[in-house]
C-alpha cells in the first residue's frame, strides 16, 4: 500500500510502516541511543535472540546487547543485518504477530490451560499475561530456529489452584515464565537449541521430574541453565 502524505507534512528520512498493525505501530526508526517505549516494544519481539546462555533486559534503553539482538533477528528472517529497527524489521515482526500482540505460531490459550483470567498465580494476572507475552516471542524465536516446526505446548502458566501439587514457590509456571513441552521435536533438540533464545532454566531428560517433557522457563535471578543434553 501506498501512503499518501498530507499537505504540508514534513517527511521524515524514514519511511512509515505500509499499514497500522492491529497490534502495536512503530513511528520511528529505533537504533542505538533510542529510548522509551517503541524500544521496550521491540525488545520484548527480540528477546529470542539474546545469544547463547545471555538473555535481554526489556528496559527500554537500546543499547549494544539490543542491536545484537535486532541483528540475531535481522539474520535470523534473511533481513539485512544492522542492529537499526527500520521498515524492513518492524514489517517482518507485523507479519509475525497477531492482533493480540501474540506471535503467529503461540496463542494465550494454549499457553494457559487453567483459565481465561491468568489470576491466581505467583504475580497479578496481568504481570503473569505480560511475562507470558515475552516468553511467547521466545518461543517463536525457538521454534524458527528448529525449523519452524510445531512446538506442542503441554503446559504454561499454571495457577496455583490449577496445580495443588506445586506448593514450592520455585516452579516459573505461576509467574507466567514457563512453558513444558511433548512430542517432537526431541526434548533434547529443544533443551540444545533453548540456550540460544534467552531462558535462564532449561531442563530435559536427566534433571529429576522432567522425563516426559521439556521445559524452558524465565528467571533473571539465575544465570544458569541445564547440564543435560550437551
Ligand atoms: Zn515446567
Amino acid at each position: 500500500m501506498v501512503a499518501v502524505a498530507a499537505t504540508g507534512v514534513t517527511l521524515v528520512a524514514t519511511a512509515a510502516p505500509a499499514a497500522a498493525d492491529g497490534c502495536y505501530t512503530w513511528k520511528s526508526k529505533l537504533r542505538k541511543g533510542s529510548r522509551g517505549a517503541a524500544v521496550t516494544q521491540l525488545q520484548i519481539r527480540v528477546a529470542g535472540y539474546p545469544g547463547y546462555n545471555s538473555n535481554l533486559a526489556i528496559d527500554g534503553v537500546y543499547g549494544d546487547r539490543t542491536v545484537a539482538a535486532v541483528k540475531r533477528f535481522q539474520s535470523a528472517y534473511g533481513l539485512a543485518s544492522d542492529g537499526i529497527a527500520g521498515t524492513q524489521t518492524f514489517n517482518k515482526i507485523y507479519a509475525l504477530q497477531d492482533n493480540d500482540c501474540t506471535p503467529i505460531h503461540f496463542t494465550y490459550a494454549e499457553m494457559n490451560k487453567c483459565n481465561s483470567s491468568w489470576a491466581g498465580g505467583q504475580v497479578s494476572a496481568s504481570k503473569a499475561k505480560s511475562n507470558m507475552l515475552r516468553l511467547m516471542w521466545q518461543l517463536e524465536a525457538l521454534r524458527h530456529a528448529l525449523g519452524d516446526r510445531r512446538l506442542r505446548v503441554s503446559s504454561g502458566f499454571r495457577s496455583l489452584a490449577c496445580n495443588p501439587n506445586e506448593s514450592d514457590s520455585y516452579s516459573r509456571h505461576p509467574y507466567g515464565q514457563a512453558a513444558d513441552f511433548i512430542g517432537t521435536p526431541s526434548f533434547c533438540q529443544i533443551v540444545r537449541q533453548a540456550r540460544y533464545h534467552g531462558f535462564e532454566e532449561i531442563l530435559g531428560p536427566g534433571y529429576p521430574g522432567h522425563s516426559d517433557h521439556a521445559h524452558v522457563g524465565n528467571d533473571t535471578r539465575k544465570t544458569w541453565s541445564s547440564s543435560q543434553c550437551f
